[in-house]
């Protein structure tokens, strides 16, 4: 297995070094604000400085009338191959979280971090599940749980693995783990100082889970609007976050679900007032799509995610924020992000504005990751 990932991984795709650089006079969006007319100098992988001083290197990228941002990230995927992770890197997408999968490839995979030609893989693992529940279907052994009883150790072993996160999964169409093992799990999680997201379909049981202490769902539920009452329940936890998966969950619907283009279209509209009503609480929105569910690819489909969100009501200052900043403040991943001094320049440059129209984020133009230029 891992010599055909490293012939796959060779295979290549044009790479240009390049040590320390200037983008000048650029519209930056910083993962916070934008700032006009900028100098960003990279060395050595990172930022080292932001702002309108006078040039310090030679080499320089004219950024007039162009637009710079943090490398974008996926919240939601499952990797299988480096092929994937390429994939994602020339879409500009350099951060991937995936949420359940084969611990011992992700953690081959995980090894590629630092490839400047794939995106950096951080993962889940195996989801947690129940004997012939969800995530059990795609035909590789998974550790199952039955009770609460099982949090500990099942735990234990995903952080032995080195997972980055937990995920579990409360899913009723199926055999499923008990909200009571779920609430287990995520006070096993917190006692290894990790991040728990949630998978659910059900506004009852997104309700529930939030109320069990979850940090995040992975999916927006589809079955109903949520009441008045659970919302006003869930916003009074803080810091907690939804990654709604639109895209897949709509196509799903034509796809697997037996619904016609009307329904599937009326549930998109469903699921666009339910994120604008979790943004006006302010509960943070995360952007993923869940590839390779519904043949989602594991680049450019991130920007119709965007779009939705945009179509949702979200301003796009932050749409771009659920995309770049929001995801690394959320798992806890330090130094990624935000373009400011010290942080790792994973860069996209755009010859257009995506505030203006977040349909501007198909203008990528030049791609760096850690300071490498990607070449398209
Ligand atoms: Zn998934």
């Amino acid at each position: 297995m891992r010599s055909i990932i490293y012939i796959i991984l060779f295979a290549g795709f044009g790479l240009q070094a390049q040590e320390s650089f200037v983008i000048t006079n650029v519209t930056v969006f910083d993962g916070e604000k934008v700032l006009e007319n900028q100098n960003i100098t990279v060395a050595s992988g990172k930022i080292i400085a932001i702002g309108q001083d006078e040039l310090t290197t030679e080499t320089t990228v004219d950024g007039t009338g162009k637009f710079v941002m943090p490398a974008l990230t996926n919240s939601h995927v499952h990797v299988f191959n480096v092929l994937g992770l390429a994939q994602a890197a020339q879409a500009g997408v350099l951060n991937v979280f995936d949420m359940h999968g084969m611990e011992t490839l992700q953690g081959v995979l995980k090894e590629q971090r630092d490839n400047p030609k794939l995106a950096t893989l951080y993962n889940a693992g195996f989801a947690a599940t129940a004997a012939g529940g969800h995530g059990t279907q795609f035909g590789f052994p998974v550790p199952t749980l039955e009770k609460p009883e099982d949090a500990d150790q099942w735990v234990t072993d995903r952080v032995a693995a080195g997972v980055d996160y937990i995920k579990i999964i409360v899913e009723p169409w199926k055999n499923t783990i008990s909200h009571e093992t779920a609430k287990a799990i995520i006070e096993e999680t917190h006692i290894n100082d990790k991040v728990a997201v949630v998978h659910i379909s059900k506004a009852e049981d997104a309700h529930q889970v939030f109320l069990n202490g979850a940090d995040g769902l992975v999916h927006l539920w589809w079955d109903n609007q949520m009441t008045e009452a659970q919302m006003e329940a869930i916003t009074a936890r803080e810091n907690i976050f939804v990654i709604p998966t639109v895209l897949t969950t709509v196509l799903m619907q034509e796809l697997f679900m037996g619904k016609s283009k009307e329904e599937a279209g009326e549930l998109k509209n469903m699921m666009l007032t339910e994120i604008k009503r979790l943004h006006d609480a302010g509960i943070t929105i995360l952007a993923g799509t869940d590839p390779p569910n519904a043949n989602i690819n594991m680049g450019t489909d991130l920007y119709k995610e965007l779009a939705y969100l945009s179509e949702a009501g979200i301003p796009n200052l932050e749409v771009l924020k659920s995309a770049t900043s929001y995801p690394m403040d959320k798992f806890r991943i330090a130094n990624k992000g935000y373009l400011k001094k010290g942080y790792v320049a994973d860069m996209l440059l755009l010859s257009k504005n995506p505030i203006d129209d977040i349909k501007n984020m198909e203008s990528i133009e030049m791609i760096w990751k850690n300071g490498v230029l990607l070449t398209k």
